[in-house]
C-alpha cells in the first residue's frame, strides 16, 4: 500500500530485476507459422501450412460433436482405444505406440527423454523447422547438416557427424520443405552406421503420400531396431491438424519414457475419438490421398514443362529453390489470392491444395519464370558456415 498523503505525488515504483529465464532461450528462433489466405479483392487461398484441402472425414464430425457432450471430464489418459487401434493396424505391440499432441508434441517429449545441456542433435537442414527450436530448448546443439544439392538429405554427412555428444539423429521422410523421400536401402545403410544408444527419430509426418516404392516404411525398419523410433501424425493426409494428435512407434524403453514425458491428458477425447473415426474410413481417406497425389503429379509435371527444377515430392507439396527471387514469387502469389510458404532467400513451399488455387499458383509461375532475368537452373543449397559437410 502506498504511505504518500493524499495529494502528493507516488513515488516511483522500486526497480526490480526481471525473473530470470533459461538462457538456452536466447538461442531459440520462433516458429513461423504458414500465413493466413489472402483476404480483400482477391479470393484468399492457403497453401503455406502443408494442410489437407478436404474437410473432416465423413463420421468425424458426428464423433466430435458426441466427444463433446463430455468436454466436463478428463480424456482417457493412456488413449487406450486409439493405441489399440493403431497397435493392431501396424501388426506392433500396443506398449510400443505413444500418443501425442500432434508429431510436434512427440518431438518436444523425445527431446525431453534424450538431451541434456551440451548434447548434441544430428538434423537435415532444410528440414522442418521445429528440429533447431526443440532441440535448443533443452540446452541441446542442434548440429544441422546441409541437403544434397539434389534436396535430399546427406545421409554420409549426417553419419559422419554423429559424435560421442550425439544423443539423437532426427531424420524426416518425406522432407518437409523439399519432399525428397529416402529409399529403404539407403535408409538402412545409414541406421547401420549409427551407434545402438543414439536413438534415430524417423519423422513420417507425410507417408501417406509416398509412390516410390523403393521408399523405406519405418514402421517396418524399426521392428529390429530398438533405437529406432517412428512419428507419424494425423495431421496431414487425415486432415485432423486442428485437432493436435500423432503418434510414436518404439521400443518398449523409448514409449514409456515418451508416455512418461507427455503433458497429462494432452490428447483430448474429441481429438482421440475424431482420429479413430477417421482410421475406420480407409476408403475414402485413400481415395482423397489418390487425388492429392494426382495433383501432385500435375502441378509438378506442369512447372518441369515451364523449365523449373522441382524436386520429385513424395509429399503434399513442392519445393521451388528460388534463391534471392523467394520474396518476390511469394509476394506474386500474395498478389494473386494464395499464401505460400517462403524460406528466407532459399525457396518457397507450396502446398498441394484445391486445384484452382494450384492452376493459380501454375499461372504465377509461368509468368514469373518468363520474367526472370537469368533463366539458369535455380540457386544450390548454401553450405551453413560451422556445420558438418
Ligand atoms: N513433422 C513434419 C515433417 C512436419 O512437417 C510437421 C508439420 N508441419 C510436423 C512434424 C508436425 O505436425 P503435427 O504436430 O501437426 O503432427
Amino acid at each position: 500500500m502506498s504511505t504518500d498523503a493524499p495529494g502528493q505525488r507516488q513515488s516511483p515504483p522500486a526497480r526490480r530485476p526481471s525473473p530470470r529465464l533459461r538462457t538456452a532461450l536466447d538461442d531459440v528462433p520462433t516458429y513461423t507459422p504458414g500465413r493466413p489466405a489472402a483476404s480483400g479483392a482477391v479470393p484468399g487461398w492457403k497453401l503455406s501450412s502443408n494442410e489437407n484441402p478436404f474437410p473432416p472425414l465423413p463420421g468425424v464430425l458426428q464423433a466430435v460433436a458426441a466427444a463433446s457432450e463430455r468436454l466436463q471430464r478428463y480424456p482417457d489418459m493412456a488413449c487406450g482405444a486409439l493405441t489399440d487401434e493403431l497397435a493392431t493396424r501396424l501388426n506392433v505391440p500396443a506398449a510400443h505406440i505413444a500418443l501425442g499432441t500432434g508429431s510436434s508434441g512427440l518431438l518436444q517429449q523425445l527431446l525431453q527423454i534424450t538431451t541434456e545441456p551440451g548434447d548434441e542433435v544430428v538434423l537435415p537442414w532444410r528440414s522442418f523447422e521445429s528440429y533447431p527450436i526443440v532441440t535448443r530448448l533443452t540446452g541441446a546443439r542442434p548440429i544441422q547438416v546441409p541437403l544434397t544439392t539434389d534436396e535430399a538429405h546427406d545421409l554420409d554427412a549426417m553419419a559422419e557427424a554423429v559424435t560421442h555428444r550425439t544423443r539423437l539423429v532426427l531424420v524426416c521422410t518425406p522432407n518437409n520443405p523439399t519432399g525428397r523421400a529416402l529409399h529403404r536401402d539407403k535408409l538402412e545403410r545409414f541406421l547401420d552406421r549409427v551407434p545402438t544408444d543414439v536413438l534415430v527419430a524417423v519423422d513420417e509426418a507425410y507417408v501417406e503420400f509416398v509412390r516410390d516404392p523403393a521408399c523405406a516404411d519405418a514402421v517396418q525398419l524399426y521392428r529390429h531396431r530398438p533405437n529406432v523410433v517412428v512419428l507419424r501424425t494425423f495431421s496431414k493426409a487425415y486432415g485432423l491438424a486442428g485437432l493436435r494428435v500423432g503418434y510414436a512407434v518404439a521400443h518398449q524403453p523409448v514409449a514409456t519414457a515418451l508416455r512418461k514425458a507427455a503433458v497429462p491428458f494432452g490428447v483430448s477425447t474429441v481429438a482421440h475419438d475424431a482420429a479413430i473415426a477417421s482410421l475406420q474410413r480407409t476408403d475414402e481417406l485413400k481415395a482423397r490421398v489418390e487425388h492429392l497425389v494426382a495433383e501432385r503429379t500435375r502441378v509438378r509435371a506442369d512447372l518441369l514443362g515451364q523449365g523449373w527444377t522441382v524436386p520429385d515430392s513424395q509429399a503434399n507439396f513442392v519445393w521451388l529453390r528460388l534463391g534471392r527471387h523467394t520474396d518476390a514469387f511469394t509476394t506474386a502469389c500474395q498478389q494473386a489470392g494464395v499464401a505460400i510458404r517462403p524460406y528466407g532467400e532459399e525457396g518457397v513451399r507450396i502446398t498441394i491444395g484445391e486445384r484452382q488455387a494450384n492452376d493459380i499458383v501454375l499461372t504465377v509461375a509461368d509468368a514469373f519464370r518468363r520474367n526472370l532475368p537469368d533463366t539458369a537452373p535455380p540457386l544450390r543449397p548454401r553450405r551453413v558456415p560451422g556445420t558438418p559437410r
